[in-house]
């Protein structure tokens, strides 16, 4: 017998969760679905993210709600618009298979009408963030006044995101007898008092250690000194060539750095944070998605809620100031069973720090050393020779060539045909990791092997105006749709100056460099003051500043180092993206080939003078 109808889980659904490739209850599903399927306790779980905690309370509810009746009858109230859609898809999955069942998505920053329009047709189970919630509420358009069960998912983060206020006023108006089933990474203080104010002596699980953190989860730190942690960074992410990771920074605008840093160094990394509206959030969380990013350079607040699996990686640029977010931060790798790795970058001083989220999560992080150049490049080169070993041959279409290619080899033997394949993808790291310098912080710190390494002193050329012209940087990008001509005609429609005067523009995801007269610098700040981008005031800075900014600031100076990445490609560690790909990339002296081998019209090939372009000027020479 399928073990999930050995929980009372019926037919129906069984099959669906088969399908969708659930053969085993994870821990919690078996602990708590015959608890939640008496339907009569309240619940408190203590279960991180990537559990499988949405069916430990989804299937429960299937099975105890009445779906011949269209009145809402479960409330699912959840920290984040990514996390509610998660959850809806989830049970529309779950119940494919069974009729008449409605679940409606209740999230903020979409059309309220659409959500209004589908709850008047009659739902039965309403997922929502809070404050879009009360908005519904507020105006009357719901009835919650038979609701049987409330779940909190993510109460902590709910809780974090100060939404205490939202919650009690949502839950007033539910009525008194209903049952409420929390779920929680953490318990600190605050859950502990919301499941004391709603709960009656609720049945009480926790997976794991009380504010363990997941057991599938490595942590791990590294020290380096502060101007040295982007080299170290960008080393670690070299020394892992297939990592799908999520590098958290503290604030908005080191986020933003990073993230334009790694770009220019032709990373597939992009940035996920609260000055982006939602649809470029969305955009950018699309892609991650996909894969076709492999970096995500995010906040806390942006990233709370995201559910991908498959997260190799977290890496703290910074460590967040509160020790929770640390628990939240690694949760989102080492999901639904799989391993992953959290990894801390630090400097001496905080150490200290480390020890006490060792404490909270009780667990040890291993202190690893920066891979020295000669290991990245070992690894670089296996990844690239199991690349090869596996990729899969269009016999079809390659046919045709192979006599010619045959014939182009015929002085070489296989020895060093290898040598040559390997060489040509191989040599940019050789070279640029040849006199890399040990990044540990008790390493060999001789600055003169710096002048050439991954510290990279000056800011690139692309990053530096032409003569007469100030470089300006736009919060709007590709991303919003913008063609470099749709931005000229921007420009100029707002500040009334001439195209002439504006210089290069250099379209990035999320935002833009442009460059203009210096005598026009003083129309465009003030033509833009108080210009609106669908809905969201348009920011500009000198560039210059911001430069100056990055150097000196917190985040390290120097990280607009060259890269061996830089050469018009996302670098050969693209999962899917064979080297076909990725030599299109380059002949198109500064295209840009993403993480999944489709091109990125956006980035770099429309623009002009750019880091991609600097790139291009870069590329190795075969
Ligand atoms: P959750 O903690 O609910 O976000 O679930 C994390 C991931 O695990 C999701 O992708 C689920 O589809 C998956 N999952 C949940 N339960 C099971 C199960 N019993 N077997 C396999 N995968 C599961």
């Amino acid at each position: 017998m399928n073990p999930f109808s050995t929980l009372g889980i019926r037919h129906d659904i069984v099959n669906a969760i088969t399908e969708l490739g659930f053969e085993n209850p994870t821990p919690i599903q078996e602990q708590s679905i015959p608890v939640l399927l008496s339907g009569s306790n309240d619940f408190v779980g203590l279960a991180q993210t990537g559990t499988g905690k949405t069916a430990a309370f989804g299937l429960p509810l299937l099975e105890l709600l009445d779906f011949e009746e269209n009145y809402p009858q479960a409330l699912i109230l959840c920290p984040t618009r990514e996390l509610c859609l998660q959850i809806t898809s989830d049970l529309k999955n779950y119940s494919k298979n069974m009729k008449n069942v409605n679940v409606v998505a209740v999230y903020g920053g979409a059309n309220i009408s659409d959500q209004l329009r589908q709850i008047k047709r009659g739902v039965q189970i309403v997922v929502a963030t809070p404050g879009r919630m009360l908005d519904i509420i507020n105006r009357k358009a719901i009835d919650f006044t038979q609701v049987q069960y409330v779940v909190l998912d993510e109460a902590d983060e709910m809780l974090n995101m100060g939404f205490q206020e939202d919650i009690d006023s949502i839950l007033s108006t539910t009525p008194d007898d209903k049952k409420t089933w929390l779920f929680s990474a953490t318990m600190p203080s605050e859950v502990r008092r919301i499941a004391k104010k709603y709960m009656t002596d609720p049945f009480e699980l926790t997976m794991g250690t009380k504010n363990t953190g997941n057991v599938n989860i490595e942590h791990e730190y590294y020290i380096v000194k502060a101007r040295d942690k982007y080299a170290a960074f960008k080393r670690i992410v070299d020394f892992n060539p297939e990592i799908f990771g999520i590098v958290f920074c503290r604030t908005k605008i080191e986020t933003q750095e990073i993230a334009e840093s790694l770009m220019k160094d032709g990373y597939n990394a992009d940035a996920l944070h609260g000055d982006l509206s939602q649809q470029q959030r969305d955009k950018v969380m699309k892609r991650y998605r996909d894969r076709s990013l492999q970096l995500l350079i995010a906040t806390d607040v942006a990233a709370r809620g995201i559910d991908v699996n498959d997260v190799t990686h977290v890496i703290n640029y910074s460590l967040p100031d509160e020790i929770e977010n640390y628990t939240h931060r690694s949760g989102r790798t080492g999901r639904a069973g799989k391993t992953g790795i959290s990894i801390a970058i630090i400097n001496s001083k905080e150490l200290g720090k480390i020890r006490h989220i060792e404490r909270t999560i009780g667990k040890q992080f291993t202190k690893a050393e920066i891979p020295s150049g000669f290991d990245v490049c070992e690894k670089q080169l296996f990844a690239l020779i199991h690349k090869v070993h596996n990729v899969e041959v269009n016999e079809a279409q390659i046919e045709q060539y192979i006599p010619r290619i045959m014939d182009e080899f015929k002085d070489l033997d296989k020895e060093q045909i290898i040598k040559r394949f390997a060489s040509l993808e191989f040599n940019s790291f050789l070279e640029y990791y040849s006199k890399a310098p040990d990044l540990n912080i008790s390493g060999d710190d001789r600055g003169f092997e710096r002048e050439r390494g991954e510290r990279g002193d000056r800011p690139d050329r692309g990053a530096r105006s032409s003569a007469g012209y100030t470089r300006l940087f736009m919060n709007l990008g590709s991303v919003d749709d913008f063609t470099r001509g749709d931005m000229l005609g921007f420009i100029c429609n707002n500040t009334k100056i001439s195209g002439k005067s504006v210089g290069k523009i250099d379209l990035k995801g999320v935002f833009t460099f442009f460059e203009v007269e210096d005598s026009e610098v003083n129309k465009v700040i003030e033509g833009f003051k108080s210009v609106d981008f669908q809905g969201r005031s348009v920011r500009i800075e000198m560039a210059g500043d911001r430069d100056a900014g990055s150097e000196r600031g917190g985040a390290g100076g120097g990280y607009r180092g060259n890269s061996p990445r830089r050469e018009g490609g996302g670098g050969y560690r693209g999962g899917n993206s064979g080297g076909g790909g990725r030599r299109e990339g380059a002949s198109g002296g500064g295209g840009f080939r993403d993480f999944s081998g489709k091109r990125r019209e956006d980035r770099g090939g429309s623009g002009s003078g750019g880091g991609r372009r600097e790139g291009g000027d870069r590329r190795r020479r075969i």
